[in-house]
């Protein structure tokens, strides 16, 4: 059987795990923690880093540091996890979902501005699969509306926008280190990337339980105590360490990806040719990281039929995101502003393959043959 999915695990982490299973402090913001802190502040050249226990802590964070109120309105596609929406609305946050462009499964940046009310408070993005959302035109709008950006880059870490890495273009970034990501720290994990500096200083203490501990150890301070509003947001030294790992290994790791994606694209372009389904759409000012390889078809009875076909020749396909305004709780804490042209029709054709860190080259040909079977018994 060919899975859908296995964590990254590069054979570099054991020994950083191992060391710190052995050494005197496993709480977080040891010694790997901020050796990954420091090698993301260099890597996204921006004002601060902080590692989360996940990607949705990170929104959740995100949310209080922009003091997101009963009432306030944030605007997002629904096409995504629903973690993007939640931090929100765990705030109080009335969420705005509007249609996504269905060449790139992003939000459509020509439907924001339109959406935007007196009480829009941000802008969430998702880069989905790793592929930018076109960023100059949302920055546009939210500098001109004076609105907050936040980039939910979970699934995008080495992922660019025109050669700036995403997750440094709002005034708040997010990764997640999920086991299903590219990058992982051992099973869960998550990255705030501050870009504004004027929310440096309430992050670290949103991030300490509300206190200004982290002042205090820096030796700015003589005691620390209760300041604010906040909760327990740091990982493990233990998923530092296993993420330390990958770091050392982030472009080994990002080209062994991108060569199973550019093999299943190559493989499978003369049947998409022959109109028998769609590949990923990459625009141009996009460099991605080959987080998802998906295929869309022609509606969800022949991905139904699809997903099975490959179950019964050993292959994992999955799909993905339920539109989240067309959810239970999205119906509860959401609107869908304008036409649902292709959010619930797209999503409906999407069929993610295999992709992982290892996924072999026999592996991803196998896969091809398969789905060339499917299409030649129709
Ligand atoms: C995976 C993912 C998340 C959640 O990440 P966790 O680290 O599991 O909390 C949030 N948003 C998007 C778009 C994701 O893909």
């Amino acid at each position: 059987m060919i899975s859908f999915n296995k964590p990254c695990n590069t054979n570099n982490e054991e020994q950083y795990v191992l060391k710190t299973l052995k050494s005197s402090k496993m709480s977080g913001d040891g010694h790997y923690s901020k050796k990954c802190e420091t090698w993301f502040k260099n890597y996204l050249k921006t004002k601060k880093t902080l590692l989360t226990p996940s990607c949705t802590a990170a929104l959740e964070m995100s949310a209080m540091l922009i003091n997101i109120k009963e009432g306030d309105e944030v605007i997002m596609s629904s096409y995504t996890f629903v973690s993007t929406a939640n931090a929100f609305v765990l705030r109080g946050a009335k969420i705005v979902f509007i249609d996504i462009n269905p060449k790139t499964m992003n939000i459509d940046e020509d439907l924001i501005e339109k959406a935007i009310t007196s009480k829009t408070k941000a802008i969430v993005l998702v880069h989905y699969a790793g592929v930018s959302c076109d960023i100059d035109k949302v920055v546009e709008i939210t500098k001109r509306r004076k609105i907050y950006l936040i980039e939910d880059a979970a699934q995008a870490m080495e992922g660019y926008y025109k050669n700036k890495a995403l997750g440094t273009f709002g005034d708040i970034g997010t990764f997640s280190f999920h086991e299903t990501k590219n990058y992982t720290s051992g099973g869960e994990g998550g990255l705030l990337i501050i870009n504004n500096n004027k929310l440096v200083k309430r992050a670290e203490i949103i991030r300490e339980k509300g206190t200004n501990r982290t002042q205090f150890f820096r030796g700015e301070i003589d005691k620390y105590s209760w300041v604010d509003l906040g909760s327990s947001y740091l990982p493990s030294e233990l998923q530092s360490a296993y993420l330390w790992g990958q770091l050392e290994n982030v472009e080994l790791i990002r080209k062994n990806r991108l060569d199973s994606w550019n093999l299943y694209y190559e493989l499978l372009k003369p049947l998409s040719n022959k109109n028998l389904f769609e590949l990923p759409f990459i625009p141009d000012y996009s460099n991605h990281n080959a987080h998802i390889f998906y295929l869309k078809l022609k509606n969800i009875k022949q991905r139904t039929k699809f997903i099975n076909y490959l179950r019964e020749n050993d292959v994992y396909s999955v799909f993905h995101y339920i539109p989240l305004h067309s959810s239970i709780a999205g119906l509860k804490f959401g609107k869908f502003h304008g036409n649902d042209n292709f959010t619930t029709i797209e999503s409906e054709k999407l069929v993610r393959l295999p992709m992982y860190y290892g996924l072999k080259e026999e592996e991803i040909r196998y896969i091809v043959e398969v789905i060339k079977k499917f299409f030649t018994q129709l």
